[in-house]
């Protein structure tokens, strides 16, 4: 029970990674409100959930993650029902894989908006809530493209980069608040995101993996509850590979 009187929110918690973290938050004690795109996918994973854990521990929000005005209302619902807020995970995502010559600016945009303004936004509301109690941990969830780029769909190893960078940054910023801030950096994982990738794309990739596998969400889930646990309560401003030791 790493994570026992602890409150977490969990962007992207409906399904993959995210909902890994919410299972293995809650296995570990923690109260979770998870985070979807609408109503209609935070209920879904709420049916799920309410299979195997209580109503009184869970909460599900649908906030416009780019938006200060609706993550401080949402957030704020949060601390009311459960006193406090103290791990925040980023992980609310999306994947493009446009080539340079075709990409529209909008689509840019919508990679980088949600990939890493919804990060700044999110971490912006909640950093000034865990001031006020002392203490937090924010933790988001960056790549392993994050090191090398990839060979096309440029917004997303472009925001990633980013998000290392905000995580290395707000570390050193918020370290006198005593709130951590680090970032775990996936290999290629089995979820949504990489289900539609061609077999011919990801053969290749899996052949280049040491361990000779991609990695299972709950292979991601355990890292993000060691860095949210006071098992890590002296690391801040990493960013921790968790990619079978992949070099794409
Ligand atoms: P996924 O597609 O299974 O899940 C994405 C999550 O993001 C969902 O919960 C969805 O509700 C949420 N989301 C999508 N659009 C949203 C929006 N507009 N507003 C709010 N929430 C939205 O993907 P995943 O593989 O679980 O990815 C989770 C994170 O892990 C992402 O940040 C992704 O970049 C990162 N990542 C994934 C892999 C991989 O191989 N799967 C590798 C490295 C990093």
């Amino acid at each position: 029970m790493l994570l026992k009187n602890k409150t977490a929110i969990v962007t992207g918690g409906t399904r993959g990674i995210g909902f890994a973290i919410v299972k293995k938050f809650l296995d570990n004690g923690a109260n979770v409100a998870f985070c979807g795109s609408c109503k209609e996918t935070v209920d879904k994973a709420m049916d799920k959930l309410l299979q195997t854990y209580s109503k009184d521990k869970i909460m599900g929000i649908y906030p416009n993650l780019m938006n200060r005005n609706s993550v401080s209302k949402a957030f704020g619902d949060v601390k009311e029902k459960f006193g406090r807020i103290d791990i925040l995970v980023n992980n609310a995502g999306i994947s493009a894989r446009d080539k340079i010559y075709d990409y529209k600016v909008e689509d840019f945009t919508k990679v980088i908006d949600l990939n890493l303004n919804s990060v700044f936004v999110c971490s912006q509301v909640a950093a000034k809530i865990m001031k006020d109690q002392g203490s937090g941990v924010i933790l988001n969830t960056s790549s392993m493209v994050a090191r090398y780029g990839q060979p096309s769909g440029v917004a997303y190893p472009a925001s990633k980069f980013a998000v290392n960078g905000l995580t290395l940054s707000l570390a050193r910023e918020l370290g006198p608040d005593n709130i951590r801030v680090c970032a775990v950096a996936p290999g290629v994982t089995n979820t949504d995101m990489v289900s539609n990738l061609p077999k011919e794309l990801l053969e290749p990739i899996v052949k280049q993996i040491p361990l000779g596998r991609i990695g299972e969400p709950e292979d991601i889930a355990n890292s993000f509850l060691f860095l949210a646990s006071d098992m890590a309560s002296y690391i801040t401003g990493i960013v921790l590979p968790v990619d079978g030791a992949a070099r794409s």
